[in-house]
């Protein structure tokens, strides 16, 4: 990796030298060497800042979302950090986080970046048989990524043993706390050794974290992200929009958007260039003109690519932050953040490039369902809101065709000589009457437009996001009364163990997300009753949350599952 981005184009990046490259945070060459070949170009601002105190071995306690690159964040030093000579078995290093899905993606991340340097990671979490865990334990492990109440099921069996740990980090600790976790990781806690380095991430700094950080972190160095005030008076003319949509439909739902907005010239950010390639790739497949512009690019390629965007050869420009700095384009209408960028500076930076000399200016961002709040922490900052919209259908994309055609043969009958086709139009009405001919003529030149795509005509689902915890005075998980309808599409679950059966909201929420995608953020509340409990999941997973709970067992046992039939009690006793 370059210590310092080549410039793009005929212009002098803005702040370049300014931003230290990973090969200056004084990571060792393998980790390097897989950050390179991950295509990341350049460290998000939470892991400058994090990376070096966690590499001279500092506590830490970070303020960050996830999509700010958190998770590299403290996994680069604690690899790094991983002795050469392992002596024995056990893990030197514990991640404890809220889900299975969480375990699952913060391992693979491990995997990747420390590939080179044959680190052994495992997850563990509750709903994976137990067996396959207790044999990789017993093979020996660098890494346990696990959450709180399967890591405590292995402690007390013996088979996952603390003394050796030099790292604890507590990732997402404000949703663990909120899964009634909290005793968990006291015991767990208890059981590693005093004089290890703690880290820990939040997303929010309610009170009960600043108390666990208090109690488990030793003068640790604090990272919070959204810091920047931008200066009022300079937020350019921007339109800004945001959708929240599922990762595996981020492609289409891009296309659905442009499609709709049909930009003069637009550029869209990902994250790391091999994003912007396939990216750049789905999109040329998809009838658009698309160039991607990246770090790896040689000056010659890259002014190329600027010279097709200028005369208008391309109207698609898929870059990397790095790559695109200091790029001035006249002509660009839109830009697009294909991910929530990794701090409000980096969203302020790319959304100027739109709105310059009073025009008006469209910024778009696709975010993935957990990366919301991220969103709202930008909105915060910048004193900008950004609206969350519904995903074009594909009936709003039809008549937005439409519309398109209308306005292009308005412009025709106002400005083109149509002379030379009068003689087909005359010999036609001998046969066919006029509007018949005129309707034949409007579907060619409709059809003509249609960019070849194969699947614009399926629809992309959408996905609804309960607001940000302190938006909805949010004190732990609540408890309400079953059966009042609840507001903003989401359902009840009943299962029919209880408090008898000792089930805690924590085996629910383990259950659920053991067992289905669904995260630990889109339940709601949860009723648990002497003899059922109640679970309010959004409208769109509930089938998906009923055949994952009625395929497993909690607590050892097996339920009944069923949507909730309107709270009035006539099933449950
Ligand atoms: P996280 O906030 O840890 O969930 O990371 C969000 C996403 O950003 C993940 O898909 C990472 O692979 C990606 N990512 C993290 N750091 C970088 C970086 N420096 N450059 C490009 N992508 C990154």
């Amino acid at each position: 990796m370059s210590s310092a981005p080549t410039p793009t184009d005929a212009t002098i990046p803005d702040d370049a030298d300014a931003a230290p490259a990973f090969a200056d945070l004084g990571l060792r060459a393998e980790l390097l060497g897989a950050l390179s070949a991950l295509g990341y170009e350049e460290p998000t601002p939470i892991q400058r800042e994090a990376i070096p105190p966690l590499l001279a071995g500092r506590d830490l306690l970070g303020q960050a979302a996830t999509g700010t690159g958190k998770t590299a964040a403290f996994a680069l030093p604690l690899l790094q950090r991983m002795p050469d000579e392992r002596t024995g078995g056990d893990p030197t290093s514990l991640v404890l986080v809220p889900t299975r899905e969480l375990a699952v993606q913060v391992s693979e991340a491990f995997h990747r970046y420390g590939k080179d340097l044959g680190t052994r990671v495992l997850p563990i979490y509750g709903g994976q048989p137990i067996g396959r865990q207790l044999r990789a334990l017993d093979l020996g492990v660098d890494v346990v990524v696990a959450t709180p109440g399967r890591a405590l099921d292995h402690i007390a069996r013996g088979t996952l043993r603390l003394g050796s740990l030099a790292t604890v980090v507590l990732d997402e600790a404000d949703e663990m706390l909120d899964m009634g976790f909290a005793e968990d990781i006291e015991a767990i806690l208890e059981h590693a050794p005093a004089e290890r380095q703690t880290v820990l991430f939040s997303a929010t700094m309610p009170t009960r974290i600043d108390g666990l950080a208090r109690q488990h972190l030793t003068d640790p160095v604090r990272i919070q992200i959204e810091r920047e005030q931008p200066v009022a008076g300079e937020a350019p003319r921007v339109r800004q929009s945001a959708y929240i949509v599922a990762r595996a439909h981020k492609p289409a739902a891009l296309g659905r958007v442009l499609d709709v907005e049909s930009p003069t010239a637009a550029i869209v950010f990902c994250r790391s260039r091999e994003e912007v390639d396939r990216l750049t790739e789905t999109m040329n497949g998809r009838g658009y003109r698309a160039e991607a512009l990246h770090g790896g690019m040689s000056q010659e390629q890259r002014d190329r690519v600027m010279g097709r965007l200028r005369s208008g050869t391309a109207d698609l420009l898929v870059a990397t932050d790095v790559a695109a700095r200091g790029l001035d384009v006249e002509q660009l209408s839109h830009v697009v953040n294909y991910d929530v960028p990794s701090a409000p500076e980096s969203y302020v930076h790319r959304i100027g490039r739109v709105g310059r000399a009073g025009r008006e200016g469209v910024a778009i961002t696709l975010a993935e369902p957990r990366e919301h709040r991220m969103l709202k922490t930008i909105e915060r900052v910048t004193g900008q809101r950004i609206t969350v919209d519904k995903i074009p259908t594909v009936a709003d994309l039809r008549t937005r065709r439409l519309e398109l055609t209308q306005a292009a043969l308005r412009e025709s009958l106002l400005e083109d000589d149509l002379e030379p086709f009068r003689a087909i139009v005359e010999s036609l009405t001998d046969e066919f009457d006029m509007m018949e001919v005129a309707l034949a003529a409007v579907r060619l030149a409709h059809e003509a437009t249609l960019p070849g795509t194969a699947d614009e005509e399926e629809e992309i689902p959408q996905v609804t996001v309960r607001p940000p915890r302190e938006q909805r005075g949010y004190e732990g998980r609540e408890r309400r009364p079953a059966g009042r309808p609840r507001p903003g599409g989401t359902t009840q679950v009943f299962i029919g163990l209880g408090r008898r059966a000792g089930v805690r909201p924590q085996d629910l929420v383990g259950a659920i997300t053991g067992e289905t995608q669904v995260s630990g953020r889109d339940i709601g509340s949860i009723e648990i009753a002497d003899r059922f409990s109640l679970v309010e999941v959004p409208y769109a997973v509930a089938d998906e949350v009923i055949r994952g709970l009625r395929g497993s067992t909690i607590k050892g046992r097996k339920a009944t599952v069923r949507r909730d039939r309107d709270g009035d009690g006539r099933d449950r006793r």
